[in-house]
């Protein structure tokens, strides 16, 4: 098992969600966390708070990760900061959902620049970090959405699939180089994403899934560390957290 002492993290829209859960756990496992946010540094300061508060380390960096700029000053912050990088978690991500028939060409770039664009710009900047590491993780947060597909979703669910492909051509790349690289792909998790869907909607998901709820952020967080810690040798893989809803 890798200990997480020492290793440095950045996690792409850690100020809330399912980002805030990963960003805590990594803390609570030892690395020191760079919590990157587009535009709540708020609720950032309050996870730096809370990491910090429970004896780890952790800071806030702005960037708006669907501009390529400033993924490499975050990166850069991080490396300033911590003077290594290990850890990659790619999970900003945003949905605008509309059927296509009613999906205007903004929706459709808007959704593919911050949820797929996104993890070329940040594995760009980070990548020759990651490389120095022993033990390089990247970890991409994709979607249930991504395998199966999601009424008023293809912008979603095209960037989602896209980032699979991304993950399995990456993987063999790096494969000799000791950086693994991975999906998680959660179902439906209790976030501001969910809640955001109409009380009525919300009961017909939940009547689909195995388990009869919804997951929580924590859970796809300890998804994140199993792959830190015991994922040497799982690469290239889609680690599906979602209460059996998609096998
Ligand atoms: P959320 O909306 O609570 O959090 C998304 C985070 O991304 C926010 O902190 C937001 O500020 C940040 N973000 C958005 N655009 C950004 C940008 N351009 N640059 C930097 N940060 C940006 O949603 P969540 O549910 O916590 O989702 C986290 C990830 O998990 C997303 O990629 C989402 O697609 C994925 N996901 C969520 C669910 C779910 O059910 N909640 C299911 C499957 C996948």
């Amino acid at each position: 098992m890798v200990k997480l002492d020492g290793k440095v993290a950045i996690v792409t829209g850690g100020s809330r969600g399912i980002g805030a859960a990963i960003a805590k756990e990594l803390a609570a496992n030892g690395a020191k966390v760079v919590i990157n946010y587009n535009s709540s540094s708020e609720a950032a300061e309050q996870v730096v708070s809370e990491i910090e508060a429970a004896g780890g380390q952790a800071f806030a960096s702005q960037a708006d990760v669907s501009d390529s700029k400033h993924a490499r000053v975050l990166v850069e912050d991080a490396i300033n900061k911590y003077g290594q990088l290990d850890i990659l978690v790619n999970n900003a991500g945003i949905t605008r959902d509309r059927t296509f028939r009613k999906l205007s060409e903004e929706d459709w770039k808007k959704v593919i620049d911050v949820n797929l664009n996104s993890i070329f710009n940040m594995t760009s900047a980070a990548l020759a970090h990651i490389q120095a590491s022993e033990t390089g993780r990247i970890i991409n947060i994709s979607s249930i959405i991504g395998q199966a597909g999601g009424f008023g979703q293809t912008n979603y669910s095209a960037a989602k699939a896209g980032m699979i492909g991304f993950t399995k051509s990456l993987a063999l790349e790096l494969a000799r180089t000791g950086v693994t690289v991975n999906a998680i792909c959660p179902g439906f998790i209790e976030t501001e994403m969910v809640t955001a869907i109409p009380e009525e909607i919300r009961e017909q998901i939940v009547a689909k899934i195995p388990v009869r709820r919804f997951g929580k952020p924590e859970e796809i967080a300890r998804g994140v560390i199993y792959l830190c810690q015991d994922g040497a040798y799982i690469t290239g893989q889609e680690l599906n957290i979602n209460g059996g809803m998609y096998m």
